[in-house]
């Protein structure tokens, strides 16, 4: 039989098709027009990446390492790295792993691509925090799993909502995924004394847990948050971590701790066939970069200085230029905060309007599983300096007045 002319060649798997598409990553496009203030993205600061820093550390894993630095490597990751990520992960975690239980993977983003290979058939369930983060959503879909979404506030992940979700879900879900702290896109944690019971729920029901972590680092206040793995007994729970939000994403490098031996050796096939390793070389430069402690925390203290300067500029400037009945978190850390117009607003039209004042932000509606609560939408804070935070957020207040 002959292919028609004009149709594509190519016959697409059908779990291609159920991924969304990144309404981000067509709104960063727009970011790069001149005169725009953008909320949108989820980027760090340019300004602040350790450029020499970086270039000293890759320097010395090209001087120490010679061409071992660019041949190919263990899948399994750079080991001085994984023993630094265990002794880290210990340190700031308060997470008992051994390097052994390490895998270095390319961004965290593939890590939940690898768990999700390694774990979800067709039609499997997943629990997830509503909203939740857009590149996990997409990760879990490309193996065509079903997401339930869980009912969050302030706090996190709601317990009761948890367990109602556990016991009416029609099948045992296969994972649980939560950003325990300063969460994206909304910018919450989860509270303390809400830990325990999460980790017992997920244990009552069998329920492994991925906890995702890229923004631990970066907190301006409240007292710090333990892991939620630090709670968890069992080898059920799998810890994402990463040096995107606080040394440079551009490196691509993270990490999966996995306490199960044969889940890690799936894994490590899986990751095998994707990319055979991570980047030798930005393993061993991000390693000879972090393993000057005193350097490492002074970049962070310098970060959260700097973005709790401009979490506050968008606090006070959404107090000072919003109408009443709009509602925002206020976030600890991380790099984002949540924003709720009011009941039956869309943040689209919005959108639209803000746009043509150049000011760019993500409608909520890419984030939430299942009925989009369209009247929300998600504020970065760490990449306009405060004027511009304060003109941007101006700006918005103006393109919504011009809705009403
Ligand atoms: N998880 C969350 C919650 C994120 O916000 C991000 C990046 N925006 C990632 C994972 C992926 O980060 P990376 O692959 O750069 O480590």
């Amino acid at each position: 039989m002959s292919a028609q002319a004009g149709a594509s060649p190519f016959r697409l798997a059908s779990r291609s098709g159920g991924i969304r598409p990144s309404a981000i990553r067509e709104i960063l496009k727009a970011t790069a027009q001149p005169g725009v203030i953008s909320f949108a993205g989820g980027l760090p600061a340019a300004e602040l990446f350790p450029l020499e820093e970086v270039r000293r550390a890759t320097q010395e894993a090209l001087a120490d390492d010679g061409p071992a630095a660019l041949q190919y490597g263990l899948t399994e990751g750079y080991g001085p790295l994984r023993e630094w990520i265990a002794a880290d992960l210990a340190a700031n975690s308060g997470l008992k792993v051994t390097a052994g239980e390490v895998l270095v993977v390319s961004g965290s983003q593939q890590g939940l691509d690898l768990v999700a290979k390694v774990l979800l058939d067709p039609g499997d369930l997943v629990l997830v925090e509503n909203p939740c983060y857009l590149g996990a959503i997409q990760a879990f879909s490309a193996y065509e799993a079903r997401l339930l979404g869980v009912a969050c506030d302030e706090g996190g992940i709601r317990p009761e909502a948890l367990r109602r979700a556990m016991e009416s879900a029609p099948a045992r879900p296969k994972l649980l995924y939560l950003t325990p702290r300063f969460q994206n896109p909304t910018g919450t944690s989860l509270a303390p004394s809400r830990q325990a019971e999460i980790v017992a729920l997920a244990e009552e029901f069998g329920v492994p847990v991925l906890e995702d972590d890229p923004y631990g680092r970066l907190r301006y206040s409240g007292p710090p948050h333990q892991a939620l793995g630090a709670l968890a007994g069992t080898g059920g729970w799998l810890f994402l971590g990463s040096t995107s939000k606080f040394l440079a994403p551009g490196l691509r490098v993270g990490w999966l701790a996995v306490r199960d031996p044969a889940f890690f050796e799936r894994l490590v096939s899986v990751k095998q066939a994707a990319d055979l390793h991570t980047p030798g070389l930005t393993q061993r430069a991000a390693f000879h970069y972090l393993r000057r402690p005193d350097a490492v925390q002074a970049h962070v203290a310098i970060l959260c200085h700097v973005y709790r300067r401009r979490r506050d500029a968008m606090l006070a400037a959404l107090a000072r230029h919003l109408p009443t009945g709009c509602r925002w978190t206020r976030p600890d850390g991380g790099l984002f905060l949540w924003l709720e117009l009011p009941e039956g607003a869309d943040a689209l039209d919005l959108f639209g309007a803000a746009r043509k004042q150049n000011v760019l932000f993500v409608p909520g509606e890419s984030f939430w599983v299942g009925e989009p609560k369209r009247h929300t939408l998600r504020l970065n804070f760490s990449h306009a300096d405060p004027e511009r935070i304060d003109e941007g957020v101006r700006r918005l207040a103006s393109a919504w007045a011009g809705l009403r």
